[in-house]
C-alpha cells in the first residue's frame, strides 16, 4: 500500500498548539478526511487542538504516495514550507505551489467564545 498514490495536504493551525503549529498527513480521500479533522475525528493531534478549540487552514496539497509523505515530514521545518506563514514558501518535497489551489480554512467555532 505503500506506493499507492494520493494526497498530501499539510494542515496550518490558527494558533500553535504547544510547539505544534502544522501537520502533514496523507489520504486517499481529501475531502473525507478534512471532514474527520473538523469533527475531531483521525489524526490524534488534530484531534487534540480540535478539542482545544483550535481550528486549522489546508495550505498545500499535492499527489504522492505515503513515502512521499515520511520523506516530508521527516525534512522538519514546516513553517519553510507554508505560504501561511512565510511569503517565500520553498518545495522541498512538494509540488510547486500553483495559483489554481485555494487554501481552505475550517473555523473552529468552540475557540470563538
Ligand atoms: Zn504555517
Amino acid at each position: 500500500m505503500n506506493g499507492q498514490l494520493g494526497v498530501i495536504y499539510m494542515l496550518h493551525f490558527d494558533r500553535p498548539y504547544r510547539h505544534a503549529r502544522h501537520y502533514v498527513g496523507w489520504t486517499d480521500d481529501l475531502l473525507h478526511r478534512f471532514d474527520r479533522h473538523a469533527k475531531g475525528h483521525g489524526a490524534r493531534l488534530v484531534a487534540v487542538i480540535w478539542q482545544a478549540g483550535i481550528g486549522f487552514t489546508v495550505v498545500r496539497i499535492c499527489e504522492g504516495t505515503r513515502h512521499t509523505e515520511r520523506a516530508i515530514k521527516n525534512a522538519g521545518g514546516a513553517v519553510r514550507y507554508c505560504p501561511a506563514c512565510t511569503s517565500h514558501p520553498r518545495n522541498g518535497r512538494w509540488t510547486a505551489l500553483t495559483g489554481e489551489f485555494t487554501p481552505r480554512t475550517y473555523l473552529n467555532l468552540a475557540g470563538r467564545r
